[in-house]
């Protein structure tokens, strides 16, 4: 198993629509060795997500796993591994919540995003069994985020002000002087 290269914004493939797959393509050893290959991606990246186009394959499939080390978001807590497959997404409640977005395909930079607070997904998981989840809060914005890719979105078509996109290391500095003056 091993990591994949992950395919930065503008590349045509995070905009296309990622192809459903089938219950024999779910079970398939090639998918055995995507859903391996793409948790090495996102471990070697750092990540708490990844879908399948990030690496340049348009299939519906996506990791979400955080780790309590993660430095990057520390609004996280333990999440244990999901594979999500053909997800379907219900909005619960539109009330809106915003977080810094970060995403492996657009490096460096973070953007603050508002979603609705409340998601239910129904999905397959790796054995295409059907699951049922709902995710509220920041994991919430976490599977908007990564189904977004499926849909050939990223997170940067979502943020409302260019005031509001930043370089990472800029907005840690930012939050740390804000953080010195209360
Ligand atoms: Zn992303």
């Amino acid at each position: 198993m091993s990591a994949l290269k992950v395919i930065k914004m503008g590349n045509p493939i995070l905009r296309q629509i990622a192809k459903e797959m089938t219950i024999e393509e779910i079970l398939s050893e090639e998918t055995k060795k995507l859903i391996a290959d793409l948790l090495d991606t996102m471990k070697a990246e750092g990540g708490i997500g990844i879908a399948a186009p990030q690496v340049g394959i348009s299939k519906s499939i996506c990791l979400i796993q955080i780790e309590e080390s993660n430095p990057r978001y520390k609004e996280a807590s333990n999440y244990p591994l999901t594979i999500i497959i053909n997800p379907k997404i219900t909005i619960l409640d539109e009330n809106l919540q915003g977080f810094w977005e970060g995403c492996l395909s657009v490096p460096h930079l973070r953007g603050f995003v508002e979603r609705p607070r409340k998601v239910q997904i129904d999905y397959l998981d790796e054995n295409a069994r059907p699951q049922s989840i709902v995710a509220e809060d920041f994991l919430a914005t976490v599977y908007q985020h990564e189904l977004d890719h499926l849909f050939g979105k990223i997170y940067v078509d979502r943020v409302k002000s260019l005031e509001l996109l930043m370089y990472q290391d800029e907005l840690i500095q930012l939050q740390e002087s804000n953080k010195s003056q209360t």
